[in-house]
């Protein structure tokens, strides 16, 4: 394989003749010298490329580089006298490869995030760009390497569904219906049966109940993929489209739940910390400070437990601290949840068994009657950064809950079936892999931590 600029910057290749192609990050010209900062993606600095300006050959080359131009460079790498490098290429012959007019955007200087939203399609070329996209890379490859090394499958749950399952979230239509004449039915509804499916279909909200039925045969599966919502809600939290983390795990109970996703987070945290230390750097310097100590102590911090009965007691004597006060019965909103994360725990919180009435139809009931087997895992800085639970697993109760909501058995027959035929315990949870990686990297907004973001009234790209 060639080489990159990450293999040149240690020390390693000193007195060696190299070829490497990149791009062009700057150009300084000099008297008898000019300086070129080359970079390829592979690491945050650049090399340094210096080239003789006296030499005819190279002189003509170098004229017509400019910033955003790709090369390819020959010459010795040497150890470098200036103070910001180590190493430098003496260049002995030039390539010039394509091109770059100065109407290119991204001259050296600082762009605003929102400036280079609308350059998505060159925004990875620049410092802040490149690292976030190497850290998610990372704690892509370590959620892949977790739950492998843990003996869990990997499942791809479909995209496009038939069931609205648990109403996680607004979804999205797939129709290949012509929207100019739909046909109707005698009642005047759409009449999904000349749509593609002869049903109506949604992009999914969540993998969660087909990830439970492929458990209930492999034991312990994961599900990573793209995941849909219709969120009308203009945050800087919600996508359209974003990826979701599902295990899903057979023969466990909530405790079992919070083992493997608090040593998750740990790990996943943990490699970013040790594999990306240069981009790490950055963010704390350029982005979030303290943002590297924080995610070191999550890492470090065996994670606090309570139930939302105890949260609750808590929350409630600095209820006048809060827009919205809380009592038994009311969600855990964000200022709740860094409540108790930066001032009451001082470190990750799990919280668990919540009123059925906030939580999803599938949680496992208490004996209260009143709670499930729920948790959230709520991080300091971010609040809730995992949901997850024990599933109901005994038929009898799951469908009395269920007809308590007004869900429809019918429409859920072959989830119900997963109860009826060698039905075990089981848990799992879901993790938004970009609020992972906004979380890791300090960036504010989650439409900068996804190549091509999707939001509402907005799919540019
Ligand atoms: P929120 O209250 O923040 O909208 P939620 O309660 O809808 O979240 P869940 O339904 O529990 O979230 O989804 C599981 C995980 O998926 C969440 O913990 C979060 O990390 C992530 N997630 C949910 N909605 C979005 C979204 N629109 N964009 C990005 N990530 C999301
Ligand atoms: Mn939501």
């Amino acid at each position: 394989m060639d080489l990159r600029v990450k293999d040149l910057l240690d020390e390693s290749r000193i007195g060696e003749e190299i070829e490497i192609s990149a791009w062009v990050r700057t150009k300084r010209e000099g008297k008898s010298v000019a300086f070129l900062d080359l970079n390829d993606g592979s690491s945050l600095k650049g090399l340094q490329v210096v080239v003789d300006v006296g030499k005819k050959e190279l002189e003509s080359e170098l004229e017509r580089i400019t910033t955003g131009a790709s090369v390819k460079v020959r010459g010795r790498l040497e150890k470098s006298l200036g103070g910001n490098q180590s190493v430098e290429l003496s260049a002995e012959s030039l390539e010039l490869i394509g091109s770059c007019p100065n109407d290119y955007p991204l001259q050296k200087k600082r762009h605003t995030v929102e400036f280079l939203r609308e350059k998505a399609h060159l925004r990875a070329r620049t410092n802040l760009f490149s690292a976030i996209m190497r850290v998610r890379n990372t704690m892509a490859y370590s959620v892949h390497r977790f739950f492998q090394e843990n003996g869990f499958i990997y499942v791809n749950t479909p995209l496009i569904t038939a069931s609205d399952c648990e109403g996680a979230g607004a979804q999205f239509t797939v129709t290949t219906l012509d929207l100019e004449n739909v046909p109707k039915t005698k009642d005047g509804k759409v009449d999904y049966s000349k749509d593609f499916f002869s049903k109506e279909a949604k992009l999914t909200v969540s993998g969660q109940l087909e990830g439970e039925t492929y458990a209930m045969a492999l034991r312990n599966i994961y599900t990573f993929g793209p995941t849909f919502r219709a969120e009308n809600s203009n945050t800087a939290r919600h996508l359209a489209e974003f990826w979701m983390i599902e295990p899903e795990m057979a023969f466990s109970t909530l405790e079992g739940d919070m083992e493997v996703a608090e040593s998750f987070l740990k790990y996943i945290f943990k490699k970013v910390l040790d594999e990306r230390e240069e981009d790490m750097a950055f963010f704390d310097s350029f982005v979030l400070k303290g943002v590297r100590e924080n995610i070191e102590h999550v890492v470090n911090s065996p994670f606090e437990h309570m139930t939302y009965t105890e949260a609750i007691k808590i929350l409630e004597k600095h209820n006048s601290e809060f827009e919205y006060p809380v009592k038994w019965g009311s969600d855990i909103q964000s200022e709740h949840e860094r409540y108790l994360t930066e001032v009451i725990a001082k470190r990750p919180v799990i919280v668990t068994d919540y009123p059925k009435e906030i939580k999803a139809f599938y949680m496992k009931m208490n004996d209260d009657g009143k709670t499930v087997r729920a948790m959230d895992v709520l991080a300091p800085r971010l609040g809730e950064i995992i949901g997850g639970s024990e599933r109901e697993w005994r038929e009898d109760v799951l469908l009395e809950r269920m007809k308590e909501l007004g869900l429809d058995p019918e429409s859920y027959w072959w989830y119900l079936e997963l109860r009826k035929y060698g039905s075990v315990p089981h848990s799992g949870f879901g993790l938004g892999f970009e609020r992972a990686v906004r979380y890791v990297t300090g960036v504010e907004n989650i439409r900068d931590v996804i190549p091509y973001p999707r939001a509402v009234k907005y799919c540019e790209f």
